[in-house]
């Protein structure tokens, strides 16, 4: 069954406007982390696919890593302040610099809780590019060094982006209708 023509309201930002906005992100990023211990981290799933279009236009030498950070419970559409972490035991932190990607950064509780953990285990760095981040929805004093775009308050999906599990492999990102909420 395909999704209903009309899942997305409106459509924020096309496959090819988000892959010129990875290759200018992975510009900057080699720029600035050139010769240095980078492990680039992607958060399962919605980062995924972001974090495909951003390495192939890193060329410095780095390790990659998945971990899986979870906030959503069900088919709510808020953030729950209870964010659990896993895989982050498997790989090393220490002296590392830390690039962690996010599909997006809403109130910026995960974000938090992932620097907290990776400081806590003596990362040398650590820093969130981001593809999409809703500023207005902010609880703690997270900036993402690295951001695609900022958004409004609005509940969008695609690119990676899911409700309640589906709708990630749409091509593009754009706001859910609501009559599907
Ligand atoms: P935060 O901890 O910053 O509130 O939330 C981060 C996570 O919440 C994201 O990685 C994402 O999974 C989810 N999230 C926040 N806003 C949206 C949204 O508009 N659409 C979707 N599909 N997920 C969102």
């Amino acid at each position: 069954m395909k999704y209903p023509n009309d899942i997305m309201s409106k459509v924020l930002y096309t496959e090819d406007q988000i892959i010129l906005k990875a290759k200018e992100l992975a510009e900057r990023i080699n720029a600035d982390y050139d010769g240095k211990p980078l492990t680039i981290v992607c958060t399962l799933k919605g980062a995924t696919f972001f974090f495909a279009d951003l390495m192939k236009y890193i060329n410095i030498n780095c390790n990659i890593e998945f971990i899986k950070a979870s906030s959503y419970v069900g088919n709510t559409t808020m953030t729950i302040g209870n964010v659990q972490i896993s895989n982050v035991m498997n790989f090393v932190i220490e002296n590392r610099d830390i690039l962690i990607v996010e599909d997006i950064v809403d109130t910026g509780l995960t974000c938090d809780k992932l620097f907290e953990y990776f400081r806590k285990h003596n990362c040398a760095s650590v820093n969130v590019c981001t593809l999409l981040d809703k500023p207005s929805r902010r609880q703690v004093g997270i900036i993402p060094k690295y951001c695609g775009y900022e958004i409004e308050d609005e509940f969008v999906i695609g690119y990676g982006l899911d409700y309640n599990e589906s709708y990630r492999n749409i091509p593009c990102v754009g706001i859910i209708n609501k009559k599907y909420i």
